[in-house]
Formats: C-alpha cells, structure tokens, sequence
C-alpha cells in the first residue's frame, strides 16, 4: 500500500500543509513526487501537488487519490525542495510556491491531449494503445482516464513516443476584428450610391469610400479614416452593399528566424581576467556568486557566452535572466546566434502554449540554455552549471505577488544545490550587491573600459530652472533642440527618453487647480489621448475627459505632464520635418510591435526614437549619436528609499545608448534638480563616488543594505478597521523584536486607498532578528482567520515597492 503526500490547491493557513491520500492500486506504479493529482477535499474535487511517497501514515481512514494529472513528474526533486525553501523565505502558501515554477499552461483552462510525437509510430505503442491512435494522432486524456490507459501512457511517454499537450480551450479569447468590404462591384455601388436617398450624406461617404478602394478594412480603422459611425456602416451592411466579418488577428511573433551563428571573439586582457575565476568555478563544481561589474560595451554578455560554452562541454546546463524588457531579439540573438537551437526563450510576450513549449524543451532535455526573465529561474534543469543574471539591479527580478521572491535569492539557492557558479552583472550594481563584493561575500570582477576603449559619451545637465528663467517654456531646452536640428541635418539618429508612462499626465483645472482622480483609488487619472480617455494604473478605471471642471466649472480643464504624447505633439511643432517613432505601453501592447518599432528604427525609418523606459535598454545602435532625457527627476520623488539608486541606474542606463560605435556620442540630461548627487554622478558615470554617496545615506536612515526591510501591509474597505489591526500588529511587533530592530507605524501607506480599501503599514528595520520568520508567520495566520471580515494582511520580506 503506498501512501502520496499532497499539497491541495487551497491557499489557506488550515490546509497549508501536506494532506495523506491513499494511492490506489491501479496508480501504484504511476503517481510519483513531483506529479500533479487530482484529490477529493471536503466535498469537492481538486489539483494537488505529490510532495513524497510513502509507505505510512500517522493517520487512519485515508481517502483514495482519484487520479493523476500527469505522466511524468512536472516538478523535479530539487524544484520540489526549492518550493519548500521559497515558501519558509517568502511565508507564502506552499501551493503558490509550486505553481510558480510551472508555465502558465499547466494551470487549468487547459484542454490536455496526449500526442503521437514526431516521427513515432503507432506500432510502436503498446497494443491497447494502438487503436486510440490509430485513426487520430491526439488522444483526450478524459478519455484516457477512463479507459484505464494511463500506464500505457507513460511508459511511451518514457519512450519518447508521446507527448503531453495543453491546448486552450476555445473559448479562452483569441483576438478578433470586425472587418467591412464591399459587397458589390465599384459600378453597381455607384449605382446604388445614386439611389440613396439625399438625406443619407453619412452612407454616402462610406459608399464613397469604397467606391474609390474597393477593398477590405478593420471597422474601426474605417470609421476614425472617415468620421463616421459604426452604426452607418452597419446599416449598409443589413442593406447587403456591405459585408462584415469576424476576422482572427494572427500573432506575428517573428517566428522562423534565421539566425546567424557567431563563434566566441578572443577575449580582450581585462576580459581574460575576468573569466578566470568563473571557469575555475565551472571546472571546480565550486559554488560561488560573482559580481561582473562593468559599464555597458565593455563585453559582459560575451564573458556570459563563454561561460557559457564550458559548462555545455562539461555537459551541464545554463540559465540566464535578463529583464523582461531587455529580452529584445537582438538580446535574444546573441545566445541564439551562439548557441541556436540549444537555446530555450521564456518570455511574457509569448502564449501560453509557446511558453509550454519552450518549457517542455528544458524538461525533456533537447535544450541546454534558458534564455528568460525572471520566473526562467524555475526552469526545470537537473544538471546546472551556471546561472548568470543581467543587469542584477533591475527591479523586475522581484516579484510584487505572492510568492514575493526575489530571483537573485532563488538563483544562489539553486547554484548551492548544483554546486556552481552564479554570475551577476550590471554597469551600476544595486548598493546590495556591491557592499557584499566589498565585504567579499560575492567575488567581485570588473571590466572598467568599453571595448576598444571607445569613450563613454559625453554628457551634459541641463538646468531647466535656467531655461524657464530665459523664458522657455517649452519641454525641450534649447541646447536639446539646438542638438537634435543638428542631428536631423547630419542624418543621424537621436533617442529621447522619458519616464514611464504618462508618468504625469494628468488632467487637470488651471483655474481652481483640481485634478480628476479614481473615484477608488487616492491616486489621479492618467490621460490616454488615443481614446480621449483617462484611465486609473492601479484598478483599471475609465473615464471620458470632462469638458468642463467639475469643481468650479471653468473650461481650462486640460491635460498637463509630458506623457510621450505631449512630447511627440510638440515634436511635430518644433520639428515638423523629423519623423518621429513612439515607443511606450500604448504603442506597444501588441506582440511584435516592439520588435517591429525597433528593427524599423534600425532601419533609418526615423530620425528620432521617443519612449519610456522601455528603450533604455539593449538598445545597440551605431547611427544613434544623441540621447535626450527630457526630465531626468521625475522618479526622484517617489517614496521610495531606492528611488535616488534608480534615478542613477536609469540615466547611467540611457547614456549608454548613445555612441556605442564609430560615431561618438552626446548626452543632454534635463533636469530640476541638477545639484542632487544622483544626477550629478550619472552625468560624468561616476559609479564608485554615487556608490559611496548613498551608502552613506542609506547608513544614515537605517536602510538597506545596512538594515534589512520586512513591510507589512493591512487593508479592508472600512478606515478604522485598517487603522485598529495595524496598530494591533505593529504593538505585537515591537513585542515580539530586540531592540535592535525598529518597527514603524503604522502609517498610511503612500498610497492611500487602492480599489475602496484603505491601506495602512507597518515597516520592520533589524539586522538580525532570528525569531521573525515566527512573528510574521504568526502575524499572517492570526489574520487568516479574519480574512473573513475583508482584512487583508500581506507580507513582504525585503520588499521593492513600499507603496
Ligand atoms: P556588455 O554586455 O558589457 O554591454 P558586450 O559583450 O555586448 O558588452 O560587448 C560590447 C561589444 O563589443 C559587442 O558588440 C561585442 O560583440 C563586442 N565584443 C565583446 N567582446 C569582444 C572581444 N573580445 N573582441 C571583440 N569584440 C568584442
Ligand atoms: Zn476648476
Ligand atoms: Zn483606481
């Protein structure tokens, strides 16, 4: 009799632990850690993961498992032991540390076949199987189940006769567009064009239309091209002058590229240097975390490649992070240029079924390099030989839900297990990183120069005060116009950067000074032009701009900021002749169109690339001589303690784009604040002096990488509930922690209220505080309890966000 531990998919403190299940017989010899099975709980029937199999259990009267869901372990014995590990670190619920390892298609709304592989016969498949494949190459696992096949299964799946596929169920939304196109000939149109009647201006002007393009187009391009209703277009269409379809937009997700291989570049004196130790590492099966510190250009990426390439000689395994935005293909080339199809890609702008299907390559073993951001850290490798994460001090490699886990701590984990190197780089480490190479807890390398000792670009502040005070108003001061007329003439390409999205563009009354906000959010609305709408970032609120302020009725309600809208509006004013690519969310938001903006930039299709962050990376141009950052404080002023490190990453980040070949490279950096240090470092690079600056600072307030953080967060819709179970909380804290440590608050966290629930804080400063683990898990299970009543406590060990 063999016994199955099970962690159930009930995220609760009650069943946050592993439950007994009998095994039946016809499952013995199937289910294994690591599988996921379905499980009666209570009354109902659910997904649960196997975390050991047994052959006792402290308890009696066990229910029977009902059946597998897998064939083979989705979770090996290391991911199994690095869930438990994520879910002491993170205090998450051990369900959610299993499910975030696994790609997105193997959590429900799935429709999971098994298929003839291919190039197998159906032959070669046990005899009850034959049949089932004989006349279809996909069998439904229902039916399977049923049938009693599942053994079958999996001992050709073990073959490698079979696979497992998960395919979205239909009704999961594929896009679709309304399409109109005529239904008659340009001469019969006409003809019917005469006979409506002379009230019918509207029709007339569709039938216009078609008369002169006599061809298909999207309904909604076809009423913004001529200003007119979609109704109108739709009564031609019940008058049959018209048709309409339902068309499916494909994804154009740059598929069947060729990629041309490139061989590893004999490596320069510096970068031989700093190799060494990681091959040693390699070579040594030594565990050890190394900090590659070095500006952009200097050849980091190659020393990543190299390293690479000995840990696949050894016949081991790599994974690499980059930032989600970075994972751009002329990022995604470099691996796959050396390494081709040796090369997995996990990245957000793929479906659900890609990413299984890049997934499923590292588990079965037909790849040897995960290329992904930050949840590519679960891949599922079972012989790592290194790990290397670019640009460490990228935000993105934390995550802000549950589990809140931070990819660099999952990283050193891994490599312990595997006994290998973990390789971090950056041109501008997070203060953490640097202070432990400083304390020798990471081996720090550095490459201090570009290759070919190419200059890094010069770079100049531009006080805007100034610029106001000399009576420009404009966004743009007038070296920074000066400059890109300059480029404009020369026929070189210019950046301009810009912080996030519509970062301030707000609407609001130049009268009474009031500004339209969420009505559930104590945060203002941030202005869409494209829809003429506003829209809330936090809980996704629409609302059409009013004509006139609702507080005081004057009609000078505008909006305000420099979203990349605005600056591509005065763009087209100052230099009207200068074309002009947008790149941000908006412009975005459809796979491939970034790739596309980019390789069409690339292309010389545009004198100047206008964005947000999104282009402060892996951007690697040669015609590219200037970069303008049209408010370079925009992100100083957050609450954030990291938001000066940020400030400094970001500009040092953009400077870089510029002059990175032949061509030499200018800077305009435009700012209100040029006396604080983090511009004023970022403007001559200078990482060591900002290094030191904020060190100082964080010393001085108790913050990392001094102190360590914990935040813990309380909301519920009624104010004084919060008000009352935070304050409880922090009394337990200060309590339950040394002396050492210091808690603060509550306090309202800064941003006030998210989606009508009010939101207060607690922040835990300590250095050392062995018990806390135990305090904040206590803390949480008192208030599952109450979660009842609409209280939400979440947790965050060291967190990135304190908002
Ligand atoms: P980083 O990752 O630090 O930004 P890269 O590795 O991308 O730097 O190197 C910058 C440029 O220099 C790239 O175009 C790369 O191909 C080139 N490069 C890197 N190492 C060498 C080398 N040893 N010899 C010649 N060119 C190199
Ligand atoms: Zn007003
Ligand atoms: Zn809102």
């Amino acid at each position: 009799m063999k016994i199955a531990s099970v962690i159930v998919d009930v995220p609760a403190k009650q069943t946050d632990k592993a439950f007994d299940y009998l095994i039946p017989s016809q499952w013995e010899e199937t289910i294994q850690p690591g599988m996921r099975v379905v499980v009666p709980f209570g009354p109902r029937h659910i997904q649960g993961f196997v975390i050991e199999v047994k052959r006792e259990s402290e308890f009696k009267q066990l229910r029977e498992i009902i059946e597998p869901m897998d064939l083979e372990p989705v979770l090996n014995h290391e991911l199994l032991k690095l869930g438990t590990w994520l879910t002491d670190h993170t205090l998450c619920f051990k369900i959610f540390a299993f499910q975030v390892m696994l790609p997105a298609a193997l959590k429900a709304k799935y429709e999971k076949k098994v298929k003839l592989a291919p190039g197998a016969d159906v032959a070669d498949l046990q005899l009850p199987l034959q049949s089932y494949f004989s006349n279809s190459s996909t069998l439904n696992w229902e039916i399977a189940l049923k049938n009693g096949l599942v053994p079958y299964l999996q001992r050709a799946s073990a073959e490698g006769l079979l696979e497992v596929l998960y395919e979205v169920k239909e009704k999961v939304r594929k896009k679709h567009v309304h399409v109109i196109g005529p239904a008659l000939g340009a001469q019969d149109m006409k003809l019917e064009l005469e006979r409506l009647p002379g009230n019918a201006e509207k029709q007339k002007q569709v039938l216009a239309y078609f008369i002169e393009h006599h061809s298909e187009i999207e309904l909604r391009q076809l009423t913004e091209k001529i200003k007119v209703s979609s109704t109108t277009v739709k009564a031609l269409v019940e008058k049959k002058l018209l048709w309409e379809a339902e068309k499916e937009v494909y994804r154009d997700p740059y598929e069947n590229r060729i990629f041309e291989r490139t061989s590893p570049l004999p490596l320069t004196e510096a970068q031989t240097t700093a190799i060494k130790p990681i091959l040693d590492s390699i070579e040594g099966n030594q565990h050890e975390v190394f900090l590659l510190y070095g500006v952009t250009g200097s050849g980091k990426t190659e020393i990543y490649l190299q390293s690479i390439q000995e840990v696949i000689e050894k016949g081991k395994e790599a994974i690499v992070l980059v930032p989600e935005i970075a994972l751009t293909p002329q990022m995604v080339n470099r691996f796959k240029g050396r390494f081709g199809d040796q090369v997995a890609v996990l990245h957000s702008g793929l479906s659900a079924g890609e990413k299984y299907d890049e997934w499923r390559k590292i588990q079965r073993k037909q790849v040897k390099v995960a290329v992904g951001a930050r949840s590519a850290i679960f891949a599922p490798f079972e012989n790592i030989g290194i790990i290397i994460i670019d640009e460490e001090h990228e935000t993105s490699y934390k995550q802000e839900e549950m589990p809140r886990y931070h990819a660099k701590d999952v990283a050193i984990e891994r490599a312990k297990t595997y006994s290998c190197p973990v390789v971090l780089g950056s041109a501008t480490p997070s203060l953490e990183s640097f202070a432990r190479a400083q304390k020798k807890v990471y081996h720090l390398l550095s490459l201090p120069t570009r290759m070919n000792n190419q200059a890094l670009p010069s770079v100049e502040i531009i006080d805007m005060r100034e610029e106001l005070r000399a009576g420009n108003r404009s966004m743009f001061s007038t070296k920074l116009f000066e400059m890109l007329k300059d480029r404009l003439e020369k026929n070189q390409q210019s950046v301009l950067f810009l912080n996030k999205r519509g970062h301030s563009s707000f609407v609001m009354c130049r009268d009474c000074g009031y500004v339209v906000s969420c009505p559930n959010c104590d945060i203002s609305l941030t202005y869409h032009r494209a829809g003429v709408q506003m829209k809330c970032h936090y809980c996704g609120f629409e609302s059409p701009v009013p004509k006139i302020c609702p507080e005081c009725s004057s009609e000078y309600i505008r909006y305000f900021g420099t979203g990349t809208q605005k600056v591509e509006d005065e763009l087209g004013k100052i230099l009207p002749e200068a074309r002009v690519i947008r790149m941000d969310v908006d412009t975005t938001g459809r796979k491939g169109s970034h790739e596309r903006l980019l390789k069409e930039f690339q292309d010389g299709k545009a004198d100047i690339l206008l964005g947000t962050q999104m282009i402060a990376k892996g951007l690697d141009f040669p015609n590219i001589t200037l970069v303008g950052v049209l408010s370079a404080d925009t992100m100083l002023h957050l609450p954030d303690f990291r938001s000066s490190e940020k400030t400094f990453q970001l500009l040092t980040q953009v400077s870089g784009r510029a002059g990175r070949h032949q061509l030499p490279g200018e800077v305009i950096i435009q700012t209100y604040t040029p006396e604080h240090y983090s511009i004023e470092l970022a403007g001559t690079q200078n990482y060591d002096l900002f290094y030191q600056r904020e060190m100082f600072v964080r010393k001085m307030h108790h913050y990392p990488p001094f102190y360590f953080l914990a935040l813990i967060t309380v909301s519920h819709e009624q104010l004084m509930t919060v008000m009352s179970a935070t304050e409880k909380i922090a009394r337990f804290l200060r309590s339950q922690v040394s002396n050492q440590a210091v808690v603060l608050g509550p306090s309202v966290s800064p941003i006030a209220r998210i989606n009508n629930r009010y939101r207060y804080q607690c922040l835990i400063k300590y250095k050392r505080e062995p018990n806390l683990t135990k305090t904040l898990k206590t803390i949480i299970d008192q208030h599952q309890n109450e979660a009842k009543n609409g209280l939400l406590v979440s947790v965050d060990v060291n967190p990135f966000i304190l908002m």
